[in-house]
């Protein structure tokens, strides 16, 4: 792998730029692997890395049937954090942030990391008490969270003059989460592909998986995709919104419903707000981006759906809220919006599994996982490597919603 550095960005200016080499190879389409993984989003290109990194598994083809990090990976709002609620979620959720604090220097690529901290502003009273509650769970693990009182809200954040005590809404005191940060989207889709090229891993574009095809023994025996039949003992569906349109073809359902997020930027301006405002209250969340642009997110779409784009209602809904905290952000230009479709379980927490269908395993269930990409996939390569569930996913099983072990997992970011 071509190595990155300020030397070779000076010795390959000298030259015009002409000798840099491909990020990742193009190679023809085998027809057997030993490990399958659909979707060149974060979670399967992470999965194939670690797989090629940690257990030396290298004869793995990552299938996508549109282009490399053209999915939620590059599509969402960029945050990374770590406040969850269960004790299950926040262990997995500290070693995501911790293993993306070094990922620039692991894919050598440079993921633009900030770790800048989340401020949740906080306009009701049992809203607070879930986040003191939080607080106090994610303090046994590690993570941090604390809270401030509306005065240093406002302090840290001055362009907040709304939500006063006249204000339907009132501001009464905020929770600062200093673990949390933004990374470039796109870097983590090309950081990881392009690492695991470099240890033998095949990436084919423009190659969508059809169906699932089970042996006669009921084990997963490959993909049926556009360009022909691929045979492997072991795939991992890593297909975000569209999970359960390809694991139906194999006769296993999730629960999983498919739903559409959206968001939307500004035109740049001045430097304005340097964390990550968050309003769970109100359901709307933004940053700054290093070009001056402000990010805008909101709550998913309730109803189920496998569109891109964006419902006018969820988008005034999103710009209404947030006005009545930020009214000087009327003046703003919105430039661009767009959506992704999200799949969401019953609980609001991942699937990271082997399924009924032995070798047959799913990453899914990723509504807020793009925080959750760099231990999803170590922990994912371990259970396909070894057979053994990895501690930190051990819980994420598909079958706690037939005992009804849910870990319930909702309201961190959105109202809902
Ligand atoms: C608007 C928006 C904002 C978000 N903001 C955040 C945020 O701030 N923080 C956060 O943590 N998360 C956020 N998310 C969620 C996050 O983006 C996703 O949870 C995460 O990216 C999903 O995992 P992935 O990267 O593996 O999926 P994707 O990147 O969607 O990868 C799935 C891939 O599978 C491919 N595929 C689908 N079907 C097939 C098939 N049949 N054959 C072959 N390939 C197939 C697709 O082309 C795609 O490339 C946001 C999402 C959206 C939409």
């Amino acid at each position: 792998m071509q190595k990155y550095s300020l030397l070779s960005l000076v010795r390959n200016g000298l030259t015009g730029h002409r000798n840099w080499t491909t990020a990742w190879r193009n190679p023809p389409l085998q027809d057997r692997y030993d490990v399958i993984i659909v979707g060149a989003g974060g979670h399967g290109l992470a999965t194939a890395y670690y797989l090629a990194k940690e257990h030396g598994i290298t004869n793995v083809a990552v299938l996508d049937r549109g282009w490399l990090g053209g999915g939620n990976v590059a599509r969402n709002t960029v945050t990374i954090r770590s406040n969850y609620m269960r004790d299950q979620s926040i262990p997995f959720y500290v070693k995501s942030v911790k293993l993306y604090e070094g990922l620039t220097k692991d894919l050598n690529f440079n993921m633009m990391h900030s770790k800048r901290t989340m401020i949740d502003v906080v306009c009701t009273y049992p809203k607070m008490r879930e986040l003191r509650r939080r607080q106090l769970t994610m303090d046994i693990y590690g993570s941090t969270y604390k809270q401030i009182t509306t005065k240093e809200v406002r302090r840290r954040i001055p362009a907040l003059t709304g939500g006063g005590p006249d204000a339907r809404l009132p501001v009464i005191g905020g929770m600062v989460h200093t673990d949390a940060g933004v990374n470039r989207h796109d870097a983590v889709a090309w950081g990881y592909a392009r690492a695991a090229d470099a240890r033998g891993v095949e990436m084919h574009q423009q190659t969508p998986v059809l169906s699932l095809n089970r042996g006669g023994d009921g084990r997963i025996a490959g993909v049926e995709t556009s360009k022909g039949t691929v045979k492997a003992d072991k795939v991992v569906i890593a297909v975000s919104g569209h999970t359960t349109t390809l694991t139906e073809t194999a006769g296993l359902k999730l629960p999983l419903r498919t739903m559409n997020l959206t968001a939307f930027v500004s035109e740049p301006v001045q430097p304005l707000v340097d964390v990550v405002v968050n309003c769970p209250d109100l359901g709307f969340y933004f940053s700054q981006s290093d070009k001056g642009e402000m990010v805008i997110g909101g709550a998913p779409d309730s109803g189920q759906s496998f569109r891109r784009d964006i419902k006018q209602h969820v988008f005034e809904d999103t710009v209404g809220a947030m006005l009545e905290l930020f009214p000087s952000f009327k003046k703003l230009k919105l430039m661009r919006q767009w959506g992704g479709h999200l799949d969401i379980t019953h609980d609001a927490s991942p699937i990271m599994d082997e399924t009924d269908i032995p070798g047959l395993f799913v990453t899914a269930g990723w509504w807020g996982g793009y925080k959750a990409i760099p231990a999803g996939g170590l922990a994912m390569a371990h259970h396909v490597a070894t057979g053994q569930s990895h501690p930190l996913m051990a819980d994420f099983t598909v079958k706690r919603f037939k005992h009804l072990d849910f870990i319930m997992e909702t309201g961190t970011t959105t109202a809902r």
